[in-house]
């Protein structure tokens, strides 16, 4: 255990420039491009994943665009201020689009500390139905009543911020029509959760859709009411994502653990 402590508070030249809180956050959001690319959820250099710095919240990390999601490290991220600012520079520079989005949802939801963005497969093909979302399975009813959509404008621009925010309102996820998904949590660790839960209801709605004739069987109104309650009342004042969070950092550990460096 003092070994484990000594090694932790060991510092490099890279982890001395930031604040251990920061530095922690920067691990984390790292672990979260690593585990978004072990899972297959990647459009190349395309999407971006955010953080908030605990040091000041008016800064977030985003990724060095170039980098491929599982190159990337903890000191590698950018950072940014809300207003598209780069604040440390950085040989990269960043995906306008990414700095859109992430700046407009940080600044909207201060109560929001990670914003995932994906263009997977399944995300674009229920993002191109009229429907959305459907109540299909149980995870799709962890969404149920608390998915936001964001009419398609073209690729993020300036101009679109107060659009986002308005139509993500007090949720946590959002499918972009016609683009792709958005899901936000207090930590990385739900951020990653909220994504990789969207995103499997979506893979399911697909493979459902693409079997069966179509004809698909439907939750009943109540059950999803009740079944949303139930996911509220089983997480109580956890954070959700947050306790199988050590465990994705293992994972990560044994196939390549340059992601806290
Ligand atoms: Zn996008």
């Amino acid at each position: 255990m003092a070994a484990a402590r000594k090694t932790k508070g060991k510092t490099n030249g890279k982890k001395q420039k930031y604040s251990e809180a920061d530095w922690q956050t920067r691990v984390n959001l790292a672990a979260c491009y690593r585990l978004v690319a072990l899972n297959g959820m990647t459009d190349l250099d395309a999407t971006h994943i955010s953080a908030r710095s605990p040091e000041n919240p008016e800064h977030i990390f985003l990724n060095p665009f170039g980098m491929l999601f599982h190159e990337i490290t903890a000191s590698s991220l950018v950072k940014l201020d809300l207003d598209g600012n780069i604040v440390e520079q950085n040989e990269y520079g960043l995906n306008p689009a990414g700095v859109v989005i992430h700046t407009a949802v940080m600044r909207g939801r201060p109560d929001l500390n990670s914003v995932v963005h994906t263009h997977t497969r399944a995300g674009m093909g229920v993002a191109a139905q009229k429907d959305g979302l459907l109540p299909l399975t149980q995870t799709s009813l962890r969404f149920y009543g608390k998915l936001s959509y964001h009419e398609y404008e073209g690729i993020a621009e300036p101009g679109e911020e107060d659009r986002l925010v308005e139509h993500l309102g007090t949720n946590s996820a959002m499918i972009l029509r016609n683009h792709g998904l958005l899901a936000c949590g207090r930590s990385v660790a739900e951020a990653w959760l909220m994504i990789h839960e969207l995103e499997h209801a979506c893979q399911a709605q697909v493979d459902a859709q693409a079997g069966g004739n179509g004809n698909l069987h439907l939750v009943p109104k109540e059950i999803c009411e009740s079944t949303a309650q139930q996911y509220i009342r089983f997480t109580g004042n956890k954070i959700p994502g947050e306790r199988a969070w050590p465990a994705h950092l293992r994972t990560l550990d044994r196939v390549d653990s340059s992601y806290k460096t």
